[in-house]
């Protein structure tokens, strides 16, 4: 039997040839190679951002691996119908997300961010205490990420609660699920973590009406993808004083424009998407052993529903 083949298109980052050298390390019993047009096609495919028209050259897959937990973009690739998706599973992404989203919501208890802008101004003025108790976080999507966020900010005493699709009997603390439990979910949350797969059910699920149901003086702390946040009705909320902040690693654009008001906002913190990146000797031992588990038959963690987007 012949070797398997396995491309790999991987256009961010640092590029499909180291991702196909460290993958052909990983397996030895596989044809690895980077993708380049009128290359044979391959059984399988690990993505990243592929090339435009990637899959329409592509008509025997039998997998394809996503080199990133979000996979909205794979799809909007057009991974081929009936094709399974696979995903990386945090993959060291949830010990990066959990110091991100740690970081973001104790400076805002913390208001670190006030005593910086007065070191600056050369003021000493120190503020009454703020207790964690008083700033309940709400995560929205529980999954593989959220979980870990939930555990590291658990740690540090603030009040947890979560939105998911599907309902939970398992969790310590309040899982509020599906539409009709979204709005009793904002009422209890101050420090808003958004962690949701983007879909057609997610996209602007954090607008002026849900941010107008969270608990006064918020926090936003997006860190899924851009397009969940409504950026005007965002604009909005912090002008009004609705919302105290927001800590934004990922916008509808990116880059962000120049010129964008998020980018000279005083309430905004914008960090260039690496809440958690791609670490590529986690992914690539994880995409191995999800591949040969796959090519043996076996049920794979992290396949793609296609039905749900994620
Ligand atoms: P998972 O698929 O493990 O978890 C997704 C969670 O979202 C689940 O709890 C799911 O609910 C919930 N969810 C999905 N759709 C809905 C809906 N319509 N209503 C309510 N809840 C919903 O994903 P991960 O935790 O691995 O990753 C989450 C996202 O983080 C990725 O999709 C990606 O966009 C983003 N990301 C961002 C990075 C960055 O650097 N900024 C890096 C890595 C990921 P249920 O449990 O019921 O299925």
């Amino acid at each position: 039997m012949s070797a398997p083949r396995v491309v790999c298109a991987c256009t961010g980052g640092h590029g499909s040839e180291r991702w196909a050298e460290d993958l052909a390390a990983a397996l030895p019993e596989a044809e690895v190679a980077a993708w380049a047009p009128g290359r044979p096609p391959a059984d399988y495919a690990v993505v990243w951002m592929p090339p435009k028209d990637f899959f329409a050259a592509q008509p025997r897959l039998r997998a394809v691996f996503n080199a990133a937990a979000g996979v909205d973009g794979a799809l909007a690739a057009g991974v081929p119908p009936g094709v399974p998706l696979i995903r990386l599973e945090d993959a060291g992404m949830g010990a990066q997300m959990a110091e991100y989203v740690t970081w973001a919501a104790l400076s805002h208890l913390r208001e670190f961010d006030v005593y910086a802008a007065q070191a600056r101004a050369g003021l000493w003025r120190p503020r009454p205490p703020r207790r964690p108790a008083d700033f309940p976080v709400g995560i929205l999507g529980l999954g593989v990420l959220g979980r870990r966020v939930a555990e590291a900010l658990r740690g540090f005493g603030f009040p947890l609660r979560a939105w998911t699709r599907s309902p939970r009997g398992d969790s310590a603390f309040p899982v509020f699920c599906g539409e009709e439990g979204l709005m009793p979910f904002l009422a209890g949350t101050r420090i808003l973590v958004c962690m949701l797969p983007l879909t057609d059910d997610t996209r602007g699920v954090i607008r002026r009406d849900t941010l107008a149901a969270l608990l006064p003086d918020a926090l936003c702390i997006n860190v899924a993808r851009g397009a969940h946040v409504v950026e005007e009705d965002l604009l909005a909320a912090l002008g009004g004083g609705r919302l105290a902040g927001a800590v934004l690693d990922v916008c509808a654009e990116e880059p962000l424009p120049p010129g964008h008001p998020f980018r000279t906002h005083p309430k905004i913190v914008l960090t260039p998407h690496v809440a958690a990146a791609t670490l590529r000797g986690e992914a690539v031992a994880q995409i191995a052993a999800k591949m040969r588990a796959f090519m043996r038959g076996e049920a794979v963690s992290g396949t793609v529903d296609p039905a749900c987007g994620y």
